[in-house]
């Protein structure tokens, strides 16, 4: 079996804004020896029950510290057999209202253009455009990477303060239709969000009003990241091929297991992610959209049965990837080889075969 791991960043703090923690912590948490003694008063001295979060939180961190994006791959990689493949998924964070990027998004590109020429990496890398509604010349930038560099594919993050139907996508949309390219996208509540303005062109949100005690930036993500979003975009491009991220998420996930669902009262806004991202896929409306685990799978515990359930449907067997956010997980207690392997063993090779290499091989254009 070859695996597809359809969800990793390599990205560094060299490309996230200076004001991404806020507080003046970011260039501090920068300098390895300051990170040095934070880690280890973490571990050694405050005896605080959130250790163990702060722990991942610093590992996360000495992962995104890493010099260059080939060594943060190299960590990835060293998990995994080797002919494995990586859709590895850049981020373009200069437009989030969080403060200066010292590399800018056409050197994280330029980094991982070169990596996928590298004949030690040639076939394994499949590095998507990041894309950003308020960049000029997106479309000329995603034209270049595509057919001159070795990308395969468009990565768009509307929590970072854009709706996925913005019209200033569309040109990006329609390329990447005409040339079967897939779309990415994140699709959990949070993440990482915009800190800019919240001006009256964000209020208009297209499903529904706005809550005005929402109006905080943190809760704005709900509106930019919301799969029903998706049903605009495949209105105008029913052929663009996207994949919602994380399957809206394992709190999502939590939500459509314990909450009682009341068709009397209930309304759109308060379906859980999954429900929604589960229904549209089913309805057979939209017959290119596709969903990962990454994320979810790793930070609840009953994930895997309920992905289990799931791949016994036939309308979303297919549709579902394996995929794991790498280095985003490294939060979380599972470790990138552990979770394949104890996914394997509670879904069973034939279902892991499907979304570590079927389904994403059909996503991604592969024959
Ligand atoms: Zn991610």
């Amino acid at each position: 079996m070859e695996i597809y791991n359809c969800h990793i960043h390599t990205f560094t703090t060299d490309h996230v804004p200076d004001k991404f923690i806020g507080y003046g912590v970011d260039n501090l948490l920068r300098i390895a020896p300051i990170r040095g003694i934070v880690s280890f008063i973490l571990k050694n001295v405050l005896p605080f029950s959130d250790r163990d979060l702060l722990d991942r939180y610093m590992r996360f961190l000495e992962i995104a510290s890493k010099s260059n994006q080939k060594k943060v791959l190299k960590v990835v990689m060293g998990y995994y057999p080797e002919d494995t493949k990586f859709v590895i998924l850049p981020m373009d964070m200069e437009h989030a209202g969080m403060g200066h990027v010292s590399h800018k998004i056409d050197e994280q590109h330029d980094e991982l253009a070169c990596l996928c020429k590298k004949p030690k990496y040639q076939g394994k890398l499949f590095p998507f455009v990041a894309v950003d509604p308020r960049r000029d010349g997106i479309l000329e930038m995603t034209i270049n990477l595509i057919e001159n560099e070795g990308f395969r594919g468009i990565k768009i993050y509307p929590a970072l303060g854009y709706f996925p139907q913005d019209p200033r996508l569309d040109p990006v949309y329609e390329y990447a239709v005409a040339n079967n390219l897939p779309v990415m996208t994140h699709c959990s509540r949070g993440g990482v969000y915009t800190k800019g303005s919240i001006n009256e062109e964000i209020k208009k949100h297209p499903h529904a009003p706005l809550n005005p005690g929402r109006f905080k930036n943190k809760y704005l993500t709900d509106y930019f990241s919301d799969p029903f979003n998706y049903k605009k975009v495949f209105e105008k491009f029913p052929d663009l091929k996207i994949c919602l991220a994380h399957f809206g998420g394992d709190e999502e996930w939590e939500k459509y297991l314990d909450e009682p669902w009341d068709p009397d009262t209930s309304t759109d806004w308060d379906m859980s992610w999954l429900s929604k991202i589960r229904d549209m896929i089913k309805s057979g409306d939209y017959p290119n959209l596709y969903t990962d685990i990454s994320y979810t799978i790793l930070s609840m515990d009953d994930s895997m049965h309920i992905l289990n359930i799931f791949m016994e449907d036939p309308d979303l067997a297919p549709k579902i990837m394996f995929g794991t956010d790498f280095y985003m997980v490294e939060r979380e207690k599972m470790k990138e080889r552990r979770l394949p392997m104890k996914l394997r063993s509670v879904i069973g090779e034939e279902k892991f075969k499907k979304i570590a290499e079927i389904n994403p091989k059909r996503y991604l254009n592969i024959p």
